[in-house]
């Protein structure tokens, strides 16, 4: 059951395991408190010895365990914590917070990340969104982290790779650049939903080329840093 603690309903959870998905990221399980309900798209917060961040679930909620995609951010205290903590470790948890849901309406959606923004999208693709474009903002084809569910729920997914070894994939199957390049060059004119997650320079940089480009579009955003 939650502990009374203000607005927020808070509980405790424990790390059941790690998976790698790449060099720089990680899939972290937790135990799923009893009692925390939440909507694919919202975010929880974790603390630990007086330090709290906030994570966007990858995993939904009838699932066994509650599932994180963290990248380790070099010098990042508790994104550091989170990579070497033991299996067991304890951790305050609090949430659900937040309002990025998917919120359908009769204009395609376009969903928008980089990095580990992409994990309000795994969550809504695995409750069942589907029909999106998504392009996913990297900087090298390992960090596409979730590529294969993301695809098969799409109408269209795109990698946007800024940092692809020349030659090395199509147009096609990748396109070489920033997120932002895409929606400012490639990206058809028409109205859209747009939901944007991740680098906060990336969603102010969106939001602008959607003023310019997409009028009548709506546009919902999270920020995870920057
Ligand atoms: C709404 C929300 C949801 C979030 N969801 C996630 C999530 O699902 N997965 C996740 O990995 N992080 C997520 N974050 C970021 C997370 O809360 C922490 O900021 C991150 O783990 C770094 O914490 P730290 O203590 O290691 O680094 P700090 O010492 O707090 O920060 C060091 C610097 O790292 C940079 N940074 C922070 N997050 C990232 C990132 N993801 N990628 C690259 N650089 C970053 C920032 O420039 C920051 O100033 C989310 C943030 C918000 C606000």
């Amino acid at each position: 059951m939650p502990e009374a603690s203000g607005q927020k309903p808070s509980f405790s959870t424990s790390i059941r395991g790690r998976r790698r998905l790449s060099e720089k990221a990680f899939e972290i399980e937790l135990l799923r408190p009893d009692g925390l309900r939440w909507i694919p798209g919202q975010r929880i917060q974790l603390s630990w010895e007086g330090l709290e961040r906030e994570y966007t679930p990858v995993s939904i909620p009838g699932e066994a365990s509650l599932r994180l995609c963290v990248r380790r951010v070099s010098g990042g205290t508790f994104s550091t914590f989170l990579t070497e903590a033991s299996v067991g470790t304890s951790l305050g948890l609090s949430g659900p917070f937040g309002y990025f849901l998917y919120q359908p309406s009769g204009h395609r959606p376009v969903f928008i990340a980089t990095g580990t923004g992409v994990a309000p999208f795994v969550a809504m693709a695995a409750s069942g969104v589907t029909g999106f474009t998504l392009l996913h903002g990297v900087s090298a084809p390992e960090e596409l982290y979730y590529a294969d569910r993301l695809r098969t729920a799409a109408v269209r997914y795109l990698p946007c790779v800024s940092r692809i070894p020349a030659g090395r994939f199509s147009d096609r199957e990748i396109f070489p650049g920033r997120v932002t390049d895409f929606v400012r060059s490639r990206l058809p004119e028409g109205i859209y939903d747009f939901y944007l997650c991740g680098r906060g320079g990336m969603v102010t940089e969106v939001i602008s080329i959607v003023d310019e480009r997409f009028p009548g579009s709506r546009v919902f955003s999270e920020r995870f840093f920057g």
